[in-house]
């Protein structure tokens, strides 16, 4: 069996990481979207929401596990989950710059690679910051995120304007 990690903060889930996650799962037999939670970051959404919008909208794809992956080292998560290899998305060449470092370390610490896909050309430039900050000025979103993740943010604007 071989199993491959897409970590991330998924804050939330957009249309680039479904592509990387998708391209991923044809290549393993089964993968792993590890939701990450780093206490001294502050994020949009609950862990359990960032869990459930990636659960809603990966629901159709087959050999798809999604779990928290907690505050531990990358590297150790994948051993423990016999995972043979880490999958990125890589949009960049400062991405690339970003990812490198992390790579390595997390090749010599545990033996676990790190393959990297090139992000398709018209989701290139997402990321969860930018949807978030879009979304919260009223911009429209919906070419970028899964429905369930539009559903969350006009929930939100709608409690806002009650
Ligand atoms: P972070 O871990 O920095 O919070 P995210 O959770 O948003 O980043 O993303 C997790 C991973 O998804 C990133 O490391 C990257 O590999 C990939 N990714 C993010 N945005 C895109 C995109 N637009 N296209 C392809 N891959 C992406």
């Amino acid at each position: 069996m071989r199993r491959a990690v897409c970590p991330g903060s998924f804050d939330p889930i957009h249309n680039g990481h479904l592509e990387v996650i998708a391209r991923a799962a044809g290549l393993f037999d089964e993968v792993i979207v590890a939701v990450s939670t780093n206490y001294s970051k502050k994020y949009r959404f609950s862990l359990d929401e960032r869990l459930e919008m990636a659960a809603e909208t990966l629901a159709s794809l087959r050999g798809i596990v999604i779990e928290p992956m907690g505050e531990g080292l990358l590297a150790e998560y994948c051993r423990q989950r016999g995972a043979s290899a880490i999958v990125k998305g890589l949009r960049s060449s400062s991405d690339f710059d970003y990812e490198v470092p992390m790579a390595t370390m997390n090749r010599q610490l545990t033996g676990v690679e790190t393959i990297f896909l090139h992000a398709e050309a018209r989701y290139a430039h997402l990321s969860s910051t930018m949807i978030k900050e879009v979304a919260g000025l009223g911009g429209d979103v919906s070419d970028y995120v899964p429905r369930a993740v539009q559903r969350r943010f006009a929930e939100a604007a709608g409690a806002a304007h009650d």
